[in-house]
Formats: C-alpha cells, structure tokens, sequence
C-alpha cells in the first residue's frame, strides 16, 4: 500500500510518520520551502524565533505526549511568566487564573481590578445557581459565559482572551467546539468558575496553562521531519488536484500526475476544497467552516526600560479600546527566558497580533509602524529603536468554530467515510491549536479505513 500526504504541516507529518510506521510507501508534498506550517521561525535581530504559534497547552495530554517520544522532554520550559495582562475599559490589568478567559475561582482578588464589586457579586450568585440540566448544547461560550457570570465578566475579561487566542468573538463560537466536555465539566463541579478550575488543574502545573519549547516551536517541527525515516518528502511541491480514480486517487502537482492508493489532506478547509475534484458532499462540508486570517508582527526594539517587563507576559486587549489596533501582545522577551538570555539586556522581541473575526484591516505595508505605535501605547515606554521586524500574514489560518461547527465536522467525516483512502485532517478541522491537532491527526486510520459506499 502507498500513501500522499499534502501539506507539510505538523498535521501532515505526523501523518506522514504514522503511515510510514505501518509500512506504507509514503510521499509528503508541502508547497513552502520549509515544513511546519503555522510552526514557523524566522530569524530576527539575528535569533530564529516564532512567527507563528509559540507555545502548547498542557491543560490536555497531547503536546506534552508528542515531545515525550520524540526524545524532547528535556526541551520543554515553561514561561518565565505568565502573568498575561488585560486592557479594557478598567484600565490595564492582570488576568485572573483562568481557562480561555473564564476565571476559575470568583472570589480570586485580581477581579477586583477589572470588575466592580457589584459585578463581582453578580458572577458569584449567577454561578451558585443549579447548573442548568436542559442547556442548548450548541450555546456559544458568550452565551454561557454570561448565563453563570454575566455581562461584565464576557465583556471585560472573555472576550479579550478569546479574541487574542481564536481572534474571534465568544458570542459566535459554541463552547463546546472551543473548549470541549466543558459543559460535562460544570454539571459535575455544579459551576463554570469549577469546571474552568478542574481543567487547570488537570495539567498538574501549577502556573500557566500552557509551555513552550526551548529554540522556539520549531524545535519541534525540526524533530518530526528528522524522524520521516522511509518518507519521500517534497518542499517546494504544491499540490494542484486530487481525484478518484477506478484504482485509488491521483494527485496532481505542476509537473507530475500520481496514482496513490490512499491520500490525505493536511490542509485548512479552504485549501483541501481547492484540490479536491468531484467530491461535492465534502466540499460542500468544507465549505462551511468559517476561516480567517491573522497576521503577526515582531520587533526586535532597544529599551532598557523594557527589562522591568511592565505588562507582564503580555496583553489582550478589549475589541472596545480602539486606541490600539493590535488584538494581543507579547513580551516574548519577557516570556520566555531563552530568548532574553540571547538578546541580553536591553534588547526586547515584542509581537503583536492583528485581525479581529478573520478580517485584517490595516495593510501589511503600515503594519510595522502602527505595531511599534500600538507596543508604545501597551507597554507605556518611547520605542524610537527598532533594529528588526517581520510581518507574516497567516490567511485562513483560524477556524471559528460557529454555532454548528461540530455538526459541520461530523457532516465532513461522514462524507469523508464513505471514501476508501481518503482522510482530511489538520488546520483546525480537529480544533485551533497544536493539541487538537495532533489528536485529531489520530483519527487517520479510521478515516483510511473506510469502505467505499
Ligand atoms: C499566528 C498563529 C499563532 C498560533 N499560535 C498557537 C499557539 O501558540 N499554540 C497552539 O497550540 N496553536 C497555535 N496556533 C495554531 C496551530 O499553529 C495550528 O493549529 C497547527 O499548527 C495546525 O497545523 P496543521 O498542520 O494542521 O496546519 P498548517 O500548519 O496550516 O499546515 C498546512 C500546510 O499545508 C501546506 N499546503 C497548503 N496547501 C497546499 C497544497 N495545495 N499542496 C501542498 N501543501 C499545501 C501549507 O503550506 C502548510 O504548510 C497558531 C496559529 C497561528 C496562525
């Protein structure tokens, strides 16, 4: 048996990896010249550092399972600090302990800084209240959010998490999709501030919710591609089409035409439907998902003032505060200590993140100038040097996981199942984020498996 994977991100090589383990003769095609996909470095004040995702979360056993057999364990740091910052209306103030923006324990006193007393009052009756046993399993999380904690609490500290995270708004996405068995969770802690807390805790770490890797995420792409043994592997390749034919599929790039007995698309939705020929009830699934783009900007900048670290790990600022454009920022200086030891004092990487519901409204060309404008205004320091940037726009790069999201999924591998040899995974079909990635990447074989209809 012979296996194509398309798309060279960690989705398509794991992958390329576990077919390859089961005696598949495997070839991986990834258009870029570099693997990873949204696993990317780039080099900046001359240190290869992230340009897309930094970190993972250890609040779920995926990651921290992946690094373990790949003999990477000793790699895995936690951030130097995690003390993530709010900017909304009450000013600029730390974030609670909390899970995507709901806070664990409501009687937490950094609440007090965001919320007032009375709201704070309001959260607490609300989420005492007998947890409902009829809820809409497709309520979105702003919905939820709000039904135990209010108003205040969605506005002020859920919708600047969710927004730097999934760069959407918590009242279009189910709550489910984004943080799944979390409903399952509040009915046996009786609350959403429990259930919030229960997911915390699950990881063991006491500190922050997710962990990095030391020399960037791309310590791990690094990895895995050196561990395709038997794979033939293609950068540079870009697949044109995928079809069936009477014998298997063919796949199709500029120069050469393939017959492969089982093919999988490691692809966002947008991607996979531009390949994929004749398959118009998984198309037409694909075309649902809601994708959107992001864009990163780094700076490398001089400040000796920056050394203090004044807003901590970093910032999510509230979609209301339109003095500053950025959705998120990073200290990643400040973050992660590898890469203060490598700059050393004074010198700061600071990254700000743009596109707010999938839509980038400034142009690339003026991204960095209002980036180093928006880091003034965030970090409260004069910001006159910076000696690097990069600006990398990541399209379709999100999935909003909107109300029928899940349903959305289950019409894809329906469709998908009735296919022999044919599995569609990655870029947020399984959920945004390297652990979902990797656990829905484990359903390949099953999806493989199918018998044709
Ligand atoms: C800016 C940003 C920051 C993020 N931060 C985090 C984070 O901190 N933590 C976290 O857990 N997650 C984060 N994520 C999400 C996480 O990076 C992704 O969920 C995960 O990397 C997706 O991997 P993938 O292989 O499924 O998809 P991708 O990484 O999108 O890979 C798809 C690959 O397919 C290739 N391709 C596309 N079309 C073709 C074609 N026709 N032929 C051949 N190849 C093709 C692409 O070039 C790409 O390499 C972030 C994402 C972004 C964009």
């Amino acid at each position: 048996m012979n296996a194509i994977v398309i798309g060279g991100g960690l989705s398509g090589l794991l992958a390329a990896r576990e077919l390859a383990r089961r005696g598949m003769q495997v070839t991986l095609f990834e258009s870029a010249r570099t693997f990873g996909g949204a696993i990317a470095g780039a080099e900046l004040g001359g240190v290869t550092t992230d340009i897309g995702a930094e970190a993972f979360a250890i609040t779920r056993p995926e990651a921290l399972e992946l690094i373990a057999e790949l003999g990477l364990t000793n790699e895995v740091i936690a951030p130097a600090r995690s003390d993530a910052h709010l900017w909304t209306e009450a000013g600029i103030a730390e974030l609670p302990r909390s899970l995507m923006g709901i806070p664990c324990d409501l009687a937490d006193p950094a609440l007090a800084k965001i919320l007032s007393e009375k709201e704070i009052a309001t959260a607490q009756k609300l989420d005492a209240k007998d947890f409902p046993s009829d809820l809409d399993p497709e309520i979105t999380l702003g919905e939820l959010v709000r039904l135990r904690m209010g108003e205040a609490v969605v506005r002020r500290i859920l919708t600047p998490v969710v927004a730097g995270v999934h760069a959407v708004d918590p009242d279009l996405v189910e709550a489910e999709a984004v943080i799944p068995g979390l409903i399952a969770r509040c009915r046996e802690t009786g609350s959403l501030a429990g259930a919030a807390d229960s997911f915390r805790s699950a990881s063991g770490a006491p500190g922050s919710a997710i962990n990095g890797l030391r020399g960037g995420m791309t310590t791990l792409i690094n990895a895995l591609v050196a561990d395709l043994e038997g794979v033939n592997v293609k950068s540079n390749r870009t697949v044109t089409a995928v079809r069936k034919s009477k014998t298997g599929w063919i796949v199709e790039t500029a120069d050469v035409s393939l017959r492969t007995d089982n093919v999988v698309l490691a692809l966002s939705a947008p991607a996979a439907r531009r390949v994929l020929r004749g398959q118009d009830r998984i198309n037409a699934a694909l075309e649902k998902f809601s994708v959107g783009d992001v864009a990163v900007v780094s700076l490398v900048v001089q400040s000796a003032k920056l050394d203090k670290a004044p807003v901590g790990s970093g910032v999510l600022v509230d979609p209301d505060q339109t003095a500053v454009r950025a959705k998120a920022l990073t200290h990643a200086s400040a973050k992660w200590d590898w890469i203060k030891e490598t700059f050393g004092p004074g010198t700061h990487l600071i990254r700000l993140s743009y596109g707010r519901n999938g839509i980038i409204e400034e142009s690339l060309d003026e991204l960095p100038d209002q980036a180093r404008r928006d880091a003034e205004r965030i970090l409260g320091v004069k910001l006159p040097k910076v000696t690097d940037s990069k600006v990398t726009r990541w399209a379709d790069s999100l999935v909003h996981q909107r109300v029928g999201h899940r349903q959305n999924v289950r019409a894809l591998q329906e469709a998908v199942a009735a296919q022999d040899g044919l599995a569609i995974i990655g870029a947020g079909i399984g959920g945004n984020g390297i652990a979902g990635s990797i656990a829905y990447s484990r359903t390949l074989a099953d999806q493989l498996g199918a018998t044709d209809s």
